[in-house]
This record gives structure tokens, sequence and C-alpha cells, in this order.
């Protein structure tokens, strides 16, 4: 990890911070920005941000510009993510005790809200990556896999408009051909890029998946503190879809006893059809212990006869008990099937065999065509092969 020194963004309604005495060498001082409410952006250059398969045990490669998130879901099992990363920069010397509590938070979750890492310098590290990615995907070693953004944390949140290093990276990714590119958001920001999106999708198989678990907003609110709003995301979904992108909805986590009733889990799949939406998964909860200080309070607040229940049921652990994922899939096929979707078992298909990659010239801007993309499969569940590490862990929903 390398430092760099304090940069602050001279906005309106920002506060200023007044420049380091000393030459950086701590994160506290790699500050870019800071807002009202207390977020802090702070500079984090990667040596490296393609996770592997090998690195993540997931079945794909993934991509996270951010660590944290502003939209500070109660679910979001991202959190020991962050706190990873501040740990390791505290060994290492870069946090003193003090900052260590600061980039922590009180609960131990709050930092993941208001201390956002931004990986400036992202390119670099891609281009070195990618390097790795297409060797490690020739044809004759493993069918191509897919590159997902967005697996950790959300690549639209707030930090995003400003940074713009989600787009920097679709960009990079538009030079290549015969990808599987995978992007999961809550935000309707996504729908800025649709050019960048439209290029990508000429030589490469595109999904854009966006995140909603209900259409009903006091459940939003209640779960995720600050999040767009669900008419908001479904107009992001049709202004893609309009683009000609294949774009769907993701709704994950389904919460047990909460939105997984037919009449919300119909609300959302005739919200996802009239928007124009391509396809529908849906997957249930996960409560990893990372998430439960968090998610636990607030369902016992609004749902206090589920809480015991949910301990009970995810005492050992944090996948839902597969009688019940099963119930839900069938639940979910029968809606898919009724409004017209492809029926699939969540995110898993997209992630089985599929065609190598076409790697032209890796730093060439125009890169020669192919006749066709690979084709789209339907999609099951991400299903993580072991405890995922550092910042790559199981999309968030
Ligand atoms: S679930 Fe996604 S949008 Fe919500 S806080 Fe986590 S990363 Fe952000």
């Amino acid at each position: 990890m390398r430092l760099v020194a304090v940069r602050v963004t001279d906005r309106q309604g920002l506060l200023p911070l007044p420049p380091s005495e000393r030459p950086s060498v701590r994160l506290s001082d790699a500050v870019l920005d800071e807002r009202m409410r207390g977020t802090r952006f702070v500079s984090l250059p990667p040596r490296s941000v393609l996770n592997s398969p090998a690195q993540t045990g997931m079945d794909f490669w993934s991509l996270n510009p951010y660590v944290g998130c502003e939209f500070g879901c109660t679910y979001c099992y991202a959190r020991y993510a962050h706190r990873y990363v501040v740990e390791r920069a505290h060994d290492a010397g870069k946090l003193d005790d003090a900052e260590l509590r600061d980039f922590r938070g009180e609960h131990g979750w709050e930092a993941f809200e208001k201390r956002i890492f931004v990986k400036e310098g992202i390119l670099a590290a891609l281009d070195r990556d990618l390097r790795k990615f297409f060797r490690s995907n020739s044809p004759t070693v493993r069918p191509s896999d897919s590159v997902v953004i967005g697996t950790a944390t959300d690549p639209y949140q707030p930090a995003e408009r400003d940074f713009k290093l989600t787009r920097a990276v679709l960009e990079r990714l538009a030079r290549y051909e015969g990808l599987s590119v995978g992007v999961i958001t809550k935000s309707p920001l996504v729908a800025r890029d649709a050019d960048v999106f439209r290029r990508l999708a000429e030589r490469n198989d595109l999904e854009i998946l966006i995140s909603l678990i209900t259409v009903d907003v006091d459940l939003i609110r209640a779960f995720e503190v600050r999040s767009p709003t669900p008419a908001v995301r479904l107009r992001a979904v049709a202004k893609l879809a309009a683009a000609g992108l294949n774009v769907g909805l993701i709704v994950a986590p389904v919460l047990p006893g909460v939105t997984d009733d037919r009449r919300h889990l119909e609300a959302l799949f005739r919200a996802a059809r009239e928007a124009g939406a391509r396809f529908v998964y849906a997957s249930p909860l996960r409560l990893y212990p990372a998430v439960r200080d968090r998610f636990l309070p607030v369902l016992e607040e609004r749902f206090p006869a589920l809480a015991k229940r949910y301990r009970t049921a995810f005492a050992s652990q944090g996948a839902a008990p597969r009688a019940y994922a099963r119930a839900l899939q069938r639940r979910v096929q029968r809606l898919q099937l009724e409004h017209g979707f492809p029926v699939n078992r969540g995110m898993v298909d997209r992630y089985e065999k599929r065609l190598p990659p076409v790697q032209s010239d890796l730093f060439a801007t125009a890169p020669s065509r192919r006749e066709s993309s690979p084709a789209h499969s339907p999609p099951p569940d991400y299903s993580p092969r072991s405890t995922p590490r550092s910042d790559a862990v199981p999309p968030p929903p």
C-alpha cells in the first residue's frame, strides 16, 4: 500500500482540511475529501485490484474500486473487508491506536459507512492484473471466467460521482473483446455510464444488475440507511433497458419473514417487468458474524417476533437453512415463469463454463472486432467455495 500526500478538493459544502505538517506516511493523512456529515474519502492506491477466483474462492474475478460504502445497508457483509484493510494499516504502523478507533468506529461497523477508501491509480493496477487474467484464461487451461464489478462494495456509491473510478475501469475493459463482465449496484448513477456500457457490450458479454430488495420504501429505509429509493433504481433499469443494455434486477438478500412473501416478491417482479428488465435473480440473506451486530438490532426493533427465529436459524452458519433456500428458489422460479423472465437458480448459471476471451493487443486502443460474443447464459446464486479474503467477498445485495 503506497500512501499519498493530503489532497483536499475545494468544493462547496465540504470541509477543507489543513495540509499535513510532515510528509504523509499515514493512512489518516491521505484524505481526499470530507463531507459535512463526517464521511472521509481516503486514498488507497492498490498494488492489485483484480481478485482472482483462487484468491477469493468465488467462481469469477472481482473488482471493487472502493472499500466501504456510504449506503450503509444493515445486512451488508462487506464490512469485514473494511476492517481488514484498517487493521492491516494499523499493524503496518500507518494508523496509531487513536486513529484505529476512528477508522473502525465505536461499534466496529460505522467506519465502513464513513471512512471510504478510494483506490486511486486503479488503472495501473488493473493493467498489470489483466495480464494475469488473460494468462490464466488461456483456452488450453480453462474456460473464460467472468469479471464482476461491485462484489464487495457498491461501484456507484456517492464517491463515484466525484472519483469516477468505476467509469475509468469500464472504459479500460471496453478496449477488449470476448470478456464476460457483470456490474452490481443499487445506484441510479449507473445510468450515467450507458455510453461506456454500450461500447463494452459491442464486443463483450455484459450484464448490469440493479439491486433492490423491496419496493416498500419504509422497509428500504429500515434496512438500508442511505440507499437510493426503489423508484430511482427502477428508473435506472428503464434507462439502461431503453439503451439496449442487458439489465436486470437482483433481489438479494431476500429477508426471511420480511420480504419473502408472494406479495413483496410479486411487486418486485411486476416492477422489473414494467421497467424493461431482462431478468430477475434472487437469493436469501446470509447472516455472517460481521453482519449480526448491525442487522439484528434493526430486525429486533422492527420485527421483534422474528429476531429469535433468525438467531436460531443462523446459529451455526451464515447461509440460510437449506430447506428455506430451496423453498425460496421454487417461489422465485414460479414468479419468473409467470412474469416471462428466464427461469434461473440465481447468478450461478452465468458463471458456468464460458468461451475463452480473445486477447488481441492488451493495450491497443482499437482491438479487432469479433463476429460474435459468447452466448449469454442465464444465472444461479453466487456461491463462494471458501471463506473469501481481502476485499473480495460475495456480492453485496
Ligand atoms: S450492500 Fe452494497 S450498497 Fe449496501 S452498504 Fe453494502 S456495498 Fe453498499
